[in-house]
């Protein structure tokens, strides 16, 4: 369970003197720097690093970071607003020990994921990893409930010596294909050995249905320990590759048209160690508290893409048929309505059952996404919402005055209409608070200018290499 107390100047008690012990336990195993990650709000990720030796003055006063990075674009350019955007400030980041892994394919690193605060000792309100440790707090606190989480990983893998710009597929095999896991079988195997040496308990890993396309996932644990972990998978899998002449792309779509790469997130409601999507008397095992919080995420869907979806090429993936979930609906093992019910194999549902929410994706700060679908849901359990009736097949094929009056609607077709109705969600704004929508808001409309009038093929682009 990830710690959920603020950092404090001076430390949190005792983190000083475990820093030190660890810090001569990792020059001993041969780390230099430590990466100190965190993701801004476009959902790129970025890092400062500092020497091993300096690993309990990081822990115990942080190291600096300009608050501007809140509201930098995908291309480094730097939008800004009444509240955010300023040369001016300074923040602290704090590493999370408890977090800290060698990393096994850059040999000399260890990584950490950052929370950050003011140099007055606040928790910054800017920070999406201390929204999400608020967001999980709250939950407890507010409903007496846990979560466990877990966020798909998809990527398209790449040739490294090809045009710096294009997109070479490193495989053109077959989808799911035996073919394809030959032809990438070192680099394949190389990422389990990784995963497996730093922790990463991985469930599943197989080739995907787009050109060179591969996804792994792993098990889930509580919400932030989900994020931080969606981030090390990536940076693991990005530096696999670099060690096979690969490079890899966790952009939404990498082309105009086509199957892209989704994070589709899972999270299950959890109360004194029972999980509530198994074992209760509503449809498909879900007791009342997991059907009211499905039927909140459902009702926030359409605003909740601004943050899952965060992206102008996000719209390039969201599109029917294409198993990105683009439907306000849900179903039982349903792949293209926005949210998919899993109740898991006859045996194991008490563990497994859980809520899919798929128009996701890896462009999503996963902070942010991870702490407005519980913002979601909370409101639906706290208002008791209503689950409406479930669906069967592809919703894009229903007739339109059909899908109308059960509710089925089309998710946001584009980066802007997503921001429409995020900008009226007051429930994801509450959650927030209000630097964080300021920033979200900010950042999505200088997305939208940076593209603005490039056709779908120069979106994906423009996105191919940033994620
Ligand atoms: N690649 C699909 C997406 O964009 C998901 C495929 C799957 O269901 O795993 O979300
Ligand atoms: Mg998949």
């Amino acid at each position: 369970m990830t710690t959920l107390a603020d950092p404090v100047p001076g430390g949190r008690p005792g983190e000083a003197e475990r820093a030190v012990a660890l810090a001569a336990e990792l020059a001993g195993r041969g780390v230099h720097g430590i990466v100190l990650a965190y993701v801004d709000t476009a959902g790129v990720a970025r890092v400062k690093t500092v020497p091993v030796g300096k690993l309990a003055a990081a822990v115990s006063w942080g190291v600096g970071m300009s608050p501007v990075f809140d509201t930098f674009l995908a291309n480094d350019a730097i939008v800004a607003t009444d509240v955010l955007g300023s040369p001016d400030g300074d923040l602290r980041l704090f590493p999370d020990l408890d977090q800290l892994t060698v990393l096994a394919a850059q040999p000399g690193w260890a990584w950490a994921p950052v929370d950050r605060i003011t140099q007055d000792g606040a928790p910054h309100p800017g920070c999406s990893r201390t929204f999400l440790r608020r967001m999980v707090t709250d939950a407890g606190a507010g409903h007496g409930l846990e979560f466990r989480a877990g966020i798909e990983i998809e990527w398209a893998v790449a040739r490294a010596d090809t045009a710096p710009d294009g997109f070479e597929p490193a495989s053109t095999a077959p989808a799911y294909s035996a073919i394809r896991q030959i032809e990438l079988s070192d680099y394949a195997a190389e990422l389990l050995a990784a995963c497996a040496a730093q922790g990463l308990d991985v469930d599943q890993f197989h080739p995907e249905y787009a050109a060179g396309q591969f996804e792994l996932s792993v098990a889930p644990l509580d919400p932030v320990a989900a994020a931080d972990r969606s981030v090390l998978v990536r940076q693991t899998v990005r530096a696999v590759a670099q060690r096979h002449g690969l490079r890899v792309s966790f952009a939404p779509a990498l082309r105009g048209q086509g199957v892209g790469n989704g994070g589709h997130v899972h999270l299950s409601a959890w109360r004194d160690g029972e999980n509530l999507h198994s074992g209760g008397d509503r449809r498909h095992g879900m007791t009342a508290t997991a059907e009211s919080f499905t039927a909140g995420v459902l009702a926030h869907l359409p605003a909740l893409t601004a943050v899952t979806a965060p992206c102008p090429a996000s719209y390039l993936r969201l599109r029917p048929s294409q198993w990105a979930g683009v439907f306000t609906a849900w179903g039982l093992e349903t792949r293209e309505a926005g949210l998919r019910v899993i109740r898991g194999t006859a045996g194991q549902r008490g563990q497994a059952a859980n809520l899919e929410i798929k128009p996701v994706d890896l462009a999503a700060n996963p902070y942010l996404a991870l702490g407005c679908a519980l913002a979601a849901g909370l409101d639906g359990v706290g208002g008791e919402a209503v689950l409406p009736e479930e669906i069967t097949g592809d919703p894009a094929g229903f007739d339109p005055a059909d899908a109308e009056a059960r509710g089925v609607r089309r998710l946001p077709v584009s980066l802007a209409e997503a921001v429409g109705e995020f900008r009226a969600d007051p429930v994801l704004h509450k959650a927030l608070g209000t630097v964080l929508t300021d920033a979200v808001t900010a950042v999505r409309e200088g997305e939208i200018m940076a593209v603005d009038g490039l056709d779908d093929e120069h979106v994906a682009a423009a996105y191919r290499w940033k994620y």
